[in-house]
This record gives C-alpha cells, structure tokens and sequence, in this order.
C-alpha cells in the first residue's frame, strides 16, 4: 500500500558519535539529529506531517487543522509546513500543563506560531483527547460552509496513525546508515515516533532493542498506548507489524512531576548532554527521554560498551517558554 507523502525532511538527518558522553557513561553512545529535520526549528513532527500534510494536499486542502498543547512542536512544525505548501493553519492550544506562567503562554512555540500567522483557538481541558479533536471537527465544518476544503489532523487513538508512516521511513533510514546498534532510546507520547520506529525497525527484519521513554503517560498505560497504535498501524498498512506485546519496551523513571513539567532527573540529563556534548536538549521531550540513558546504565539495564542511538526529537522552540523553570533548575554557578 502507498500512502502521499510530502516533501517534509529532504535528507537524512545525520547520525553523530557522542564521544566525551561515551567515555563518561562507558557505552558507545550515538545521537540521531532529528532535531535537525524539517523546517523551522524542525524535529520529529516533520517526519509525522510528510503523510498528514501528504493526505492534505491529495485532498487539495486549503486549511489544515491541528490541535496540541500550548507549547506544542507539531502545531508549530505543522504551522510551518502548511505555509510552505501554500496551506492556512488554524490550531487549537488545550491547557494541558498546571501552574504555567505568562512566558509559557507567549513565547517559544507560541511566539513562533503567530509569526506564521495561524488562527488560534483554545481548548480548556488538557486530558479530553477526544473533546479536542470533535471541538477541531467543529471548526473544520465551519470552513467547510465557509468553501474552503479543510484537513483535520485528529489527536486521540482511533484514528489512523498516519505519523507513525514517518518513523517507518526513519527506521529504514537508520539501518541504511548504520545498522549495529545494540539499543534505540526514542520518546513516547502519542506513540507514533516509538511505535513507528519498532514497527520499522521490525519490518525490515532487525531486532535492535528499542526502549520508548515516557513523556507524557507512565510505563503501564503507555504499554497500552502503544500496543494501540501498533494495532491501528498493521490495520493501515493492510498486513500485521510484526511486533510482539513484549517487545514494547517502555520506562518512565523521569516523567515525574509530569507533562511538561521538568523534574531533577530531566534537569540532570539536560546538563549532562550540553556541557559534555554542547547539544541542548528541550525540557518537555527529549531531556525526559536522554534520563533513560544514564539511568539504565546505572542499574544494568544497559550494558557496558552496548552501542546505543539516542533519538533526539527536537523541541527547542520551547526552551525559551520554560525560562523559570530552566532559572530554577540551573542556578547561576
Ligand atoms: C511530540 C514530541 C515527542 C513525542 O512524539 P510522539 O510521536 O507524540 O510520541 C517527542 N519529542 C518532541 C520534541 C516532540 O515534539
């Protein structure tokens, strides 16, 4: 089966040793720039919206419609992409993250998005996946009465999981440039960068371990999440992944206080990969998911010298909206 796919991520995003990381934690240690795919300021919902932006463009859509958390990369990734493909953005900001200050609310991605001119709505409930994606339903017919032809991208399980199609591709491009790693430690949120890396990964015969780190859900619901997805995955794709439910490999040691909320573990591992590698990690995603790292070496979850890939997702549009809470964390020394 063949699904339209545009042109999002036009090469491969490098694949680089992390050296001084290595010698620290005594594992051969690898990073996959995919903060680097994509457009403005990029990252994994590049990759996600070469297929959602793909059907929107075989749908000849003129507004695309997308909903997320208010520092959300796939709104600003998709506000971004939409606008290079001649395409209006209208996106919805649920309240998904407690005690925020006025920065969270204006700057970073939000910054970003207006500069891209997109109409804004907001959602009052951050936990109501489904209320999200029929309250953007709405505001899609209205377009639709309007005379212009819309494309939603829906949020909640259920729907096909048409960005996991971008970790697949991801997948086959990591075999392709180096194909012995032992362990991939990627993010998992709605699921489909972790399972559609697996499913990818899998696919094409490789059994490298593939730990998802927790962002958003702990270990137990998340195994569910992606069993889910994986589901869906196989029913769009017309033939079954070949993943078991034990190969869904999930940890969740520094998702504590919670989504989009830093926690000293993240704060830890944030450090750690800027001041031995000069990398920045983002305070939402990607610091929560490198804590894997150092944490499962510690306990032997990883063994010493395995070759691993961190997946860097991106998300460092939404440094400078978590200000105080990067003040707070990194104290002047
Ligand atoms: C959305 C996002 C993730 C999580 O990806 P999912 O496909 O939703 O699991 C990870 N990192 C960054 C930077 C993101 O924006």
């Amino acid at each position: 089966m063949t699904f339209a796919r545009a042109d999002l991520v036009s090469a491969a995003t490098p694949i680089e040793p992390l050296p001084n990381l290595s010698a620290l934690l005594g594992i051969d240690l690898h990073i996959k720039r995919d903060d680097l795919a994509g457009t403005t300021m990029g990252g994994n919902k590049s990759r996600q919206l070469e297929y959602y932006l793909g059907a929107a463009q075989q749908k000849n859509a003129q507004t695309v419609l997308i909903t997320g958390a208010v520092q959300s990369n796939f709104v600003r990734t998709a506000a971004a992409s939409a606008a290079k493909l001649g395409m209006k953005t209208i996106v919805q900001l649920e309240a998904r993250v407690p005690d925020v200050d006025a920065l969270y609310g204006s700057n970073g991605n939000v910054l970003l998005s207006r500069l891209l001119g997109v109409e804004v709505m907001h959602y009052p409930v951050g936990e109501d996946e489904a209320g999200a994606d029929a309250a953007l339903r709405a505001r899609a017919e209205a377009e639709e009465a309007a005379g212009r032809t819309p494309y939603v991208i829906p949020l909640a399980l259920g729907n096909p999981p048409l960005g996991a199609l971008g970790y697949m591709r991801a997948a086959e491009e990591v075999i392709h440039q180096d194909p012995d790693f032992d362990v991939v430690v990627i993010a998992s949120g709605s699921g489909l960068t972790h399972a559609g890396m697996l499913a990818g990964l899998r696919n094409a015969g490789h059994s490298v371990r593939v730990i998802g780190s927790c962002v958003r859900r702990d270990a137990e619901q998340q195994r569910h999440r992606i069993a889910t997805v994986l589901e869906a995955l196989s029913r769009l794709l017309g033939s079954p992944v070949p993943v078991s439910h034990d190969d869904i490999d999930i940890w969740d040691g520094a998702l504590s206080p919670g989504y989009g909320r830093l926690g000293p573990q993240a704060a830890q591992a944030m450090a750690m990969m800027a001041r031995s590698e000069g990398i920045v990690l983002d305070p939402v995603y990607t610091a929560k998911v490198f804590a894997a790292v150092p944490a499962m070496v510690k306990s032997g979850e990883i063994a010493a010298g395995a070759r691993v890939l961190f997946v860097h997702t991106g998300g460092l549009a939404s440094l400078f909206a978590y200000q105080s809470a990067l003040e707070n964390a990194f104290p002047h020394g």
